[in-house]
């Protein structure tokens, strides 16, 4: 039976490199591409990591109920669309999410079998240091701080979930990750 892997964790924690390192380490895995309002940041690629869509195109994706789930935050909205997830799991793939605590909560209403990743970057300052340090991205002052905000309020939610990886050390994070994975596969 495919299953689907929640992702969450602040941006900046780093699941987007780890999301692509599992996809090259295990068969059959399958990346939610979500649909967002915000702008592509440099090297971000239209269709990949996110469908870039205007805030027209995604309340007409809301009106036909073309969401699993969807969210506001940081500025924009973003959206886990329900076809393409629906059709990788009807062909046996594994999916994962990559979606942000509220978002998580809404689809475990759904599917409560979901299994639940929380990716933490180690400490805030370390959070911190990433967003700055994020290539191609010039964020603002005010960009940053309502992330390390909204990371924050997230990190509340870190009880809810099955699992906790700490990515300090970004090898020994994509192996635990990889480790549950493997372990929710032989269930
Ligand atoms: P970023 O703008 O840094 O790519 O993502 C900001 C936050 O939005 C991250 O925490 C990410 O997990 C979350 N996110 C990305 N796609 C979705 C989605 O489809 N739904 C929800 N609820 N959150 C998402």
């Amino acid at each position: 039976m495919a299953r689907i892997f929640i992702f969450s964790g602040p941006s900046g924690a780093g699941k987007s490199t780890i999301i692509s390192e599992l996809k090259q380490r295990l068969p059959n895995l399958w990346f939610s591409v979500s649909c967002t309002t915000r702008k592509p940041r440099d090297g971000e690629e239209n269709g990949t990591d996110y469908h870039f869509i205007t805030q027209a195109e995604f309340d007409e994706m809301i009106n036909a109920d073309g969401f699993l789930e969807y969210d506001p935050h940081l500025g924009a909205s973003y959206g886990t669309p329900a076809k393409p997830l629906e059709k990788a799991l009807a062909d046996g793939f594994d999916a994962i999410l990559d979606i942000e605590t509220t978002g998580a909560a809404n689809v475990l209403k759904k599917i409560p079998e979901a299994v639940t990743v929380f990716i933490w970057p180690g400490s805030f300052e370390l959070l911190e240091e990433r967003l700055r340090g994020r290539e191609g991205n010039k964020m603002s002052e005010e960009q940053i701080a309502s992330r390390l905000e909204k990371a924050r309020k997230e990190l509340d939610e870190i009880g809810f979930y099955r699992y906790t990886v700490i990515n300090n050390i970004l090898d020994r994070a994509v192996a635990e990750c990889e480790a549950i994975i493997r372990e929710e596969r032989l269930k």
